[in-house]
């Protein structure tokens, strides 16, 4: 290969890396603004199993996400977003699964420090259980800014259930929460 073609060989590969590179990094930045992590918790509190989180722990979590400089969203403004295709650089969604008390004594107020939100699922036959939040204290979470969604009446796999009794799941445990939205005798919020 003679000089002045090992030269223009050698600048043609440059470019191409360069080339692709670029690519890379928008596929990436993309990538980045159209996925939103979505963090999912059950209680935040110092018990040893596998769905609890310390409290201390969880705060040293939202405080590294806040650092990083992620705000974050309910899971509706998600879906939302998602639908205008707007960027979600640096969204998050933190949510939350069973309805347990200790969302409200315990991760509620670390989430206001930082200025975040949660979305709970509340499984609502244990609404008002011990250890579960209550009618009460599913309003105060709404107070603090929190999304209430379904996460079936009876906690059972919908998979495992019959049309019908699909239905009952979903039906029976939207009344309840759209109560706590729009209670007889007008919004409390
Ligand atoms: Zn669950």
């Amino acid at each position: 290969m003679s000089k002045i073609n090992y030269r223009f060989f050698m600048i043609t590969i440059v470019v191409a890396v360069l080339v692709g590179g670029m690519f890379l990094y928008k596929d990436f930045s993309d990538f980045c603004d159209a996925s939103v992590p979505i963090f999912a918790y059950h209680r935040i509190e110092d018990a040893n199993d596998i769905y609890s989180v310390p409290p201390k722990e969880f705060d040293a979590q939202m405080a590294y996400l806040h650092g990083q400089g992620y705000t974050s969203m309910t899971l509706y403004e998600y879906a939302m977003a998602r639908k205008k295709h707007e960027k979600l650089h640096k969204k998050m969604v933190l949510i939350f699964d069973d309805g347990y008390r200790d969302n409200l004594t315990n991760a509620a107020p670390i989430l206001q420090k930082y200025g975040y939100k949660g979305s709970i699922f509340l499984a609502v036959k244990f609404d008002g259980w011990p250890g579960y939040l209550d009618w009460d204290s599913d309003l105060k979470l709404l107070k603090y800014g929190w999304e209430i969604g379904s996460h079936t009446y009876n906690h059972k796999p919908l998979t495992t259930l019959t049309p019908a009794q699909v239905d009952y799941e979903l039906i029976k445990s939207k009344e309840y929460i759209q109560g706590l939205y729009y209670p007889p005798g007008g919004p409390t919020l």
